[in-house]
């Protein structure tokens, strides 16, 4: 816009504000820049706080990544922690703050970035603000967290929701051997993964010994009765399950924080956050907003959305401070892409999952592989359970999901930068990726997916889907091997391996759809091709037997 501020105000100093103000300081040596945080610390690593409950991350230190000082000596930033600012007079262009000490006064601006955050979700249940409740946004969250477990032996743990952060918590009080619970109001935790591949996650959870209730909201939390453990709250679900517990977390998600916003009369859009043009920019042209507080648009559906991660935040600070001082910058949107250490497993995603797609309108086509992470014949290949979304008339790469031990974030990150490029999947068969048996396979998972999309595209194979099982009029054939098999089966399928099919086509019906799968789909695809060309009705179960289990177990 022109305009070369004197002074830039920047509201809330860690992911998005911090890098706004850095960057600001590159851009303008002479400028006065000054950051208003509300709690003690400064650009702190908030995507650290659970892992410093686990004592992965051993010293608090390590998660302030600058301090007010830091920031003063490298960026001359002046840095007001312990400041929050109460409102904003747009007329006059002033912000009034008020220090912890309860002293007030204001400062004007000449631009102004508020990068205000999303504060955790608190709903009306009864006795959702007992002791040794707890949320987890910021240090001194986690300080009390730290200060309940320090005097526990092998204690109980609720964590209330299933989102990453109250995954990543969980395993975490594992990690420190106390018992844990997850309580989950949905049929299954991680949301912006479809059920199928959050299913991967609900076995990791079993085996690492974490009690998982899905589909039983809270109801409430009381005090013990006489005849319980005398316990700090008992959780109390929706089912009638009581569950006590030492302490309780509450990953019940974040609300962006726009009362600052709403005040002034900026602009609120129909999600909650504060709206911003495609320059970060409010209804107010000398205020701008970045991160969690915002909503975005989603690069995929086009909708507008609340999507609170680290990553968008940062690189928003960055843009804003350049339209700021005159370097027009736009942001495109937001794709998702997120990933999750679940003990061994890692959980990735980007893009439009099923669940969008299908409340949008949005025709697409869903594949599930289970490629393995690099060569089967070099050691530790481990297999990934990949799940690529694609439009079918021009072919394009709509969303991706991830699961597995190993070499899921490398896939993701290519898959969300193939999303960004508009890639189709004659793209993503063609892409040229590093290759040696110890990092991939010669076809990597991600050209596997392109190639296996082409099949679809060109007509050469239709795919069938778990949740269209069991099969009703259709014949469920398995065609992986009689030891395979021995091993177990879905129920009502038939089975004739795949290397003996040609040779018994006789057994199958010529006038009923054939559903066939092996163990991945791979071989199945095969089987189908040999299905369709001598003249029967066939469907892929794509994601095959693994898909299936994973639903069911
Ligand atoms: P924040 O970083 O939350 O900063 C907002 C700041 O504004 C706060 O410190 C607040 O005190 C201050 N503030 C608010 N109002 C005022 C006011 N009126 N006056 C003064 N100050 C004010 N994202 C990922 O991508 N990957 C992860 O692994 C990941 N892990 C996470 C783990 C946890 C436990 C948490 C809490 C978040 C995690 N996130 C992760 C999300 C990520 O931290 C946020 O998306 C990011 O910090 C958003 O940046 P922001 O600047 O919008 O808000």
């Amino acid at each position: 816009m022109g305009m070369s501020p004197k002074r830039l105000v920047v509201v809330g100093g860690v992911a998005g504000g911090a890098s706004a103000a850095a960057r600001a300081r590159r851009l303008c040596e002479n400028c006065q820049i000054i950051i208003f945080e509300r709690g003690p610390h400064v650009s702190f690593a908030n995507c650290g706080l659970p892992y410093f409950v686990g004592g992965e991350i051993a010293e608090q230190d390590e998660l302030l990544v600058q301090t007010p000082g830091s920031l003063k000596t490298r960026f001359n930033l002046d840095v007001r922690v312990n400041t929050e600012v109460l409102s904003i007079d747009r007329q006059a262009r002033r912000v009034k703050v008020r220090e912890s000490s309860g002293r007030e006064y204001e400062e004007h601006y000449d631009a102004l970035v508020l990068s205000t955050g999303a504060s955790p979700l608190k709903p009306p249940i009864p006795g959702i603000d007992r002791q040794n409740h707890f949320t987890v946004r910021n240090i001194p969250d986690v300080e009390k967290i730290m200060n309940w477990s320090r005097g526990c032996e092998r204690c109980r743990a609720v964590v209330v929701g299933g989102g990453y952060i109250g995954l990543e918590m969980a395993e975490q009080l594992r990690h420190r051997n106390f018992r844990v619970t997850v309580v989950e109001a949905l049929p299954q935790v991680m949301a912006p993964l479809d059920p199928e591949m959050a299913a991967w996650l609900h076995a990791e959870l079993r085996a690492n010994n974490v009690d998982l209730h899905l589909n039983d909201p809270v109801a409430a939390f009381e005090a013990p009765t006489a005849a319980e453990p005398a316990r700090a709250s008992i959780v109390v679900l929706k089912s009638g399950r009581r569950l006590p517990a030492d302490s309780v977390i509450l990953g019940l998600g974040v609300k962006p924080e726009v009362g600052l916003a709403k005040n002034a009369g900026l602009e609120i859009g129909q999600r909650g956050g504060i709206r911003v043009n495609e320059h970060l920019q409010t209804n107010d042209p000398r205020i701008w907003a970045v991160g969690d507080a915002i909503e975005v648009r989603d690069v995929v559906t086009g909708q507008w959305s609340l999507i609170p991660l680290a990553g968008p935040a940062n690189r928003q600070g960055r843009i804003v401070a350049d339209n700021i001082f005159g370097r027009p910058r736009r942001y495109d949107g937001t794709l998702g892409t997120a990933i999750l250490r679940l003990f061994k497993l890692s959980a990735g995603c980007t893009g439009a999952n099923e669940k969008c797609l299908q409340k949008a309108g949005r025709a697409y086509h869903a594949l599930h592989l289970h490629p393995n992470s690099h060569a089967g014949y070099y050691p530790g290949a481990e297999p990934i359970a990949l799940k690529i979304l694609f439009a079918p008339d021009t072919g394009r790469l709509l969303g991706a999901q991830a699961v597995g031990r190993d070499g899921v974030d490398k896939r993701i990150d290519v898959l969300a930068t193939a999303l960004k490029a508009g890639m189709t999947m004659n793209d993503l068969a063609e892409l040229e990726l590093a290759y040696a048996p110890p990092y991939g396979s010669a076809k990597d998972p991600v050209n596997l997916a392109g190639m296996a999309a082409q099949n679809v595209l060109a007509g050469d194979v239709r795919l069938a889907h778990w949740h269209e099982l069991p099969v009703g009029d259709a014949v469920l054939l398995d065609v992986r091997r009689a030891d395979e098999r021995a091993q177990s089966f879905i129920p009502g399928s038939v089975h004739i391996p795949l290397d003996q099919l040609r040779f018994r086509l006789n057994e199958l019906p010529r006038d009923k759809e054939i559903i066939v799968h092996c163990l991945s789909g791979q071989r199945s695809y095969y089987a189908c091709r040999v299905l369709s060309q001598y003249g029967f009705r066939c469907r892929n179960l794509t994601g095959s037997y693994r898909t299936w289990q994973a639903v069911k177990s």
